[in-house]
């Protein structure tokens, strides 16, 4: 895909300073804002007055300006700073949900564990039944579609599986059958824009690459202005009103950080690269989508933005689960990275999926999917030397293996 106004520009293009002409915004903590005019707020409140700000749990300047830069990166009119990913897809889905009764999914099969419990266990408590569907299969996704189904949802790369879904083709099958098609794109921020490929919303784990240090949980949802209005709708609102709101001081961390994303999104994907490479050229099992051996290599190509890499995501296949901890364990050791759930960090992280961020999903589900017990999962870090990084990593791995 070719970038004509990169995220990156994007990103770059939006300014705020300080109240003095500082080059960074301030921090705007308020929880309520005072109307000049009391007819103002009661306008607001009757929904015929946009764009005041009201309470914090309503909007916030900080949060705002947070959600501009999210907006510019994935090319969407507006965007919503929220409380977490999962608070991000619950308002998202009970929003597009909201007025359907009955009303029916189709999600893909392999999602991160929390989205498929969410799916599984709560949705059909607020009387929407999900059917989860491999989403590379076009033809399986058409037959399920029934006059209820409402929502389309995928991954860009899946959790763990790193499977490609076709956006193009998705949107395509949305559209013909009146469908929205939500896309989680936590894995891919800065690499993928799915609303430029025809989704219609799109999620982020802002957790992960976002913050990339670990330290925060948030999330967005990004998507037409109306969209995003009606999730804070006084009356309706989503996340008006089961109350899973960014705090400001979230917002601001992550509204500066959004300024080296592009930068680190690359050198996640270098380092991944380079050690996929290796791994590869070692004959280990190992899924990666920036190799030419990745079953959809030429679909992701085509779908990422120019020069853009594919991410800091990888997994290894060990032969069992207690091979993958005991390789994990000996990494630690070695400090290659840390034995820990979560992506994104700028250090590496490593977990057992199906015992961890996909233990969810019922055994005979995942063993449908092919989601072994023995897949590691790495989230590749960009620090240290990468030939070191190596070094390490054969070291431990002919330690392990036999
Ligand atoms: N989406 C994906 C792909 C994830 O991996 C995760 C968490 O691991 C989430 C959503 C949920 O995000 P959070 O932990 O910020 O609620």
């Amino acid at each position: 895909m070719t970038n004509q106004y990169s995220p990156d520009q994007a990103i770059r293009d939006i300014q705020h300073f300080g109240e003095e002409g500082g080059v960074v915004p301030v921090i705007d903590v308020a929880s309520t804002s005072t109307f000049l005019d009391p007819k103002d707020m009661e306008r607001t409140f009757m929904g015929e007055l946009q764009g005041c700000y009201l309470y914090s749990r309503h909007s916030n300047p900080t949060v705002s300006i947070f959600g501009q830069k999210m907006a510019a990166m994935e090319g969407a009119e507006a965007a919503l700073g929220v409380a977490s990913g999962m608070a991000a897809i619950s308002c998202a889905i009970s929003q597009l949900m909201k007025d359907h009764k009955n009303g029916h999914i189709i999600a893909s099969q392999t999602v991160y564990g929390g989205t498929y419990a969410l799916f599984k266990n709560i949705l059909p408590t607020q009387g929407v039944n999900v059917s989860f569907v491999e989403m590379t299969d076009l033809k399986a996704i058409e037959a399920l579609i029934t006059k209820d189904t409402k929502i389309l949802y995928t991954e860009t790369l899946s959790n763990p599986l790193l499977t490609v879904s076709d956006i193009s083709a998705l949107s395509k099958l949305a559209k013909k059958h009146n469908l929205k098609l939500v896309v989680d794109n936590t894995f891919t921020p800065m690499i993928v824009q799915p609303l430029k490929l025809g989704a219609d919303v799109v999620i982020h784990s802002c957790t992960k690459y976002i913050s990339g240090s670990s330290d925060f949980i948030a999330g967005a949802i990004c998507g037409s202005k109306d969209f995003i209005n009606s999730l804070i709708d006084v009356n309706t609102g989503m996340v008006m009103l089961t109350g899973p709101v960014m705090d400001p001081r979230v917002a601001h961390e992550l509204y500066l950080r959004m300024d080296h994303l592009g930068i680190r999104m690359k050198a996640h994907s270098e380092m991944a690269q380079f050690l996929a490479e290796k791994m590869q050229n070692e004959g280990m099992t190992v899924i990666y989508p920036g190799l030419e051996n990745h079953s959809q290599y030429s679909l992701f190509k085509s779908m990422s933005l120019q020069n853009a890499g594919a991410g800091g995501i990888l997994t290894l296949e060990c032969k069992t689960s207690d091979e993958a901890r005991d390789l994990a364990t000996e990494l630690q050791n070695a400090k290659f990275g840390y034995y820990a759930v979560s992506l994104g960090f700028s250090r590496t992280l490593m977990s057992c999926s199906a015992k961890s961020t996909s233990s969810e999903i019922p055994e005979d589900e995942r063993k449908k999917m092919g989601l072994s017990e023995g897949l590691l999962r790495f989230s590749i870090g960009f620090v240290g030397d990468k030939h070191e990084m190596w070094n390490r990593f054969q070291k431990c791995y002919k330690k392990v293996i036999k």
